[in-house]
């Protein structure tokens, strides 16, 4: 039993100084830089069927060694991960009338992907343990208007794939996988990002590795690869050259990454696993200690899972301890280290969804379909939204093991003395 005064009543703090900054950029990635400058050729690309329509040397090495190091065939840069999303949208070939199922809990693009196409984002609800899209929820979604699934591995976690591909199968639909959290995480020994038909990192600077702004598509099918690289570059202006009539409906972007984050990115890839290991081992130490908290669930990893640990999420069940979770939250703050109450708000409260603001999707003509955005379909998100989740990312490489005994020792001196926020 930890006693004191709480920090938030006036107690001394566990913690006194601001938590180092995660910073991973080093000699490697600016020797890196300094060589593409001296070169002078900052991008290579050339929107034209040739030599250079995929891009200068640092864009093809860091795909080479993408893929390699994924255990994939084709690694597809973008200039965003939310860029690799609509590629990818694209490449299946979503279009009006479709409907995607995706998870209401990540970053908004994941969602936004399938109405770049005009088609509609159907929300499924999440599971409880992962917060990834669960796979129940997904087969209930399901219609003849279906086309593709979006799972995301949210907080590094990645989606129940087994249950998911099953469902894929059965119906003849494709599988999106939106890794950009999860980089370097796996499912029965595969990993991440290689799960659905198309996966996507991101590279931006919020991410375990880094190189300013980036994402990458990866994936096994040549097919789709080629559509990947002709999306990412003005796609209408070569199709003749390059051949193909099913290429022919096929409208590009300018989703080009430069030589400079590529040098990067391939510098941050060499860093992956020995920026991933730590997190994992002070995600442990975590769950060590919050796991004996009455009102704390520490994060689930699955059977055969590795969980990336981009964040370290958690539940706390105000029914148990009493308190609820905002002065709860307030309390740990006080402390000295600052936690995180939920996560973005479930995608389908935002206006676009709930005044139908959007004049494609499900406002347009061509769709006949009847997708909800009521909360009440989504409880689950609903619950761990508005009650439950909490997340830090107070577990990154660059904290000591004095920084992580102060980030679980904030959260156990208030827990273990509740009776004074009552
Ligand atoms: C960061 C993120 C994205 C978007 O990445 P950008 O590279 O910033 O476009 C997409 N999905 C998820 C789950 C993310 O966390």
């Amino acid at each position: 039993m930890r006693q004191g005064k709480l920090a938030v009543n006036g107690g001394k703090p566990v913690r006194e100084q601001p938590f180092p900054a995660y910073n991973t950029i080093g000699s490697a990635e600016k020797a890196a830089v300094n060589r593409v400058l001296d070169s002078g050729v900052l991008s290579e690309f050339v929107g034209v069927w040739g030599e250079y329509f995929n891009g200068g040397s640092q864009v093809r090495e860091l795909e080479k060694e993408w893929a390699d190091w994924f255990g994939v065939k084709h690694a597809v840069s973008m200039n965003s991960a939310t860029s690799a999303l609509y590629a990818a949208a694209g490449a299946l070939d979503v279009g009006p009338g479709d409907e995607v199922i995706v998870s209401p809990y990540t970053m908004t693009a994941s969602a936004i992907a399938p109405l770049v196409y005009g088609a509609v984002p159907v929300f499924a609800d999440i599971d409880p343990e992962i917060y990834c899209v669960s796979a129940k929820s997904v087969a209930e979604r399901i219609t003849e208007r279906t086309k593709a699934i979006i799972a995301v591995d949210i907080f590094g976690h990645p989606a129940d794939f087994q249950e998911l591909q099953k469902i894929a199968d059965e119906k003849g639909i494709r599988i999106i996988e939106d890794a950009a959290q999860a980089p370097a995480a796996k499912y029965e020994g595969r990993f991440a990002g290689t799960l659905g038909d198309i996966g996507v990192f991101s590279l931006n600077y919020h991410k375990t590795i880094h190189c300013g702004e980036g994402g990458i598509a990866v994936t096994d099918d040549d097919d789709l690869a080629d559509r990947l690289r002709l999306i990412r570059n003005h796609a209408e202006t070569v199709v003749k050259d390059h051949g193909g009539a099913d290429l022919n409906h096929l409208l590009g972007f300018n989703y080009r990454m430069t030589e400079i984050e590529a040098a990067i990115a391939r510098e941050q890839l060499r860093k992956l696993d020995g920026l991933t290991t730590p997190r994992i081992e002070n995600a442990e130490f975590l769950r060590s200690r919050w796991g004996k908290l009455e009102p704390i669930q520490p994060p689930v990893i699955r059977d055969r899972c590795v969980h990336a640990f981009y964040v370290f999420s958690c539940q706390y069940d105000a029914s148990v301890s009493g308190v609820s979770r905002s002065r709860f939250l307030e309390a740990v703050k006080a402390e000295g280290v600052p936690l995180i109450p939920a996560y973005v708000e479930p995608l389908y409260r935002q206006p676009i969804y709930q005044q139908r603001a959007m004049r494609s999707g499900p406002n347009s003509r061509d769709y006949e379909g009847d997708v909800s955005y009521d909360p009440a379909t989504c409880p689950i998100t609903e619950e761990m939204h508005q009650e439950k989740l909490f997340y830090t990312p107070l577990i990154h490489s660059q904290l000591s093991g004095e920084d992580m005994e102060h980030v679980a020792l904030a959260v156990e001196k208030v827990v273990d003395n509740l009776d004074q926020l009552k």
